[in-house]
């Protein structure tokens, strides 16, 4: 470990991502503590109370998708418990190495196993916000997206571009679907890029579908072959 390492780990120990339990700092890449490790693992086994599959299987169309605009959702684990919510709220809300190294593994999987790939396929990412970047001081998607490329060797189509607008969170699923309608575009010399392209579109959590189907229409009227959904969770 170099000293540096040694400096940031007195002023911030590692931490367990889920319960905040201090980690054996000789253990630079562990991001979850035994216990909340075993709970991960649980926690993809978990059923979806709707479809009773697991989140990777869930076969439900999020509210959104009623014409199919997305081909399909994959998501590790399903947003339906305090420690899951934690987990994606501290991913949206900084950066840690080692939780995001191992959440980029997870999505990389998913992407592999899900996603029949070739020379057109690319991963994208919904890019957030200015505000948000600027209070966050991180793109988690990109990061994350970018990190699975490494992992992939699947490239990284960095065309879909966010607005000045109101951030999704605070909205009903009303005003979801709308703002999100207004907070996404493609430029115009960028849509050539997107045509015939298979976008594997990395999100954090999948909740009304919004996002993703905005998302998706914005791709396949620029020519986009498919438009595949790979995320950490999504809302039962
Ligand atoms: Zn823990
Ligand atoms: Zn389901």
């Amino acid at each position: 470990m170099g000293k540096g390492n040694y400096l940031l780990e007195l002023l911030y120990p590692p931490r367990c991502a889920m319960c905040g339990e201090l980690l054996d700092a000789s253990d630079e890449k562990k991001c979850f503590c035994d216990r909340c490790r075993s709970l991960w693992e649980q926690a993809k086994e978990e059923s979806c109370p709707n479809c009773r599959r697991d989140a990777q299987h869930c076969v439900c169309e999020p509210k959104y998708n009623r014409s199919r605009t997305v081909d399909s959702y994959r998501a590790t684990v399903l947003y339906n418990n305090e420690k899951i919510k934690k987990l994606i709220y501290k991913i949206k809300t900084g950066y840690d190495a080692a939780l995001y190294d191992a959440m980029a593994k997870e999505l990389a999987l998913s992407v592999m196993k899900y996603c029949q790939t070739d020379d057109n396929s690319c991963l994208s990412y919904p890019k957030r916000s200015k505000a948000s970047v600027r209070e966050y001081g991180l793109d988690h998607a990109k990061k994350l997206c970018y990190e699975i490329s490494k992992l992939t060797n699947i490239p990284v189509l960095d065309v879909i571009r966010h607005r000045r607008g109101a951030e999704q969170k605070t909205l009903s699923a009303g005003q979801r679907g709308e703002n999100a309608a207004q907070s996404y575009y493609i430029r115009d010399n960028d849509k050539i890029k997107v045509k015939d392209k298979r976008i594997i579109f990395i999100d954090d959590v999948v909740t009304t579908g919004a996002t993703t189907v905005v998302c998706a229409a914005l791709c396949k009227a620029a020519g986009a072959k498919g438009f595949y959904v790979i995320s950490i969770a999504r809302t039962p």
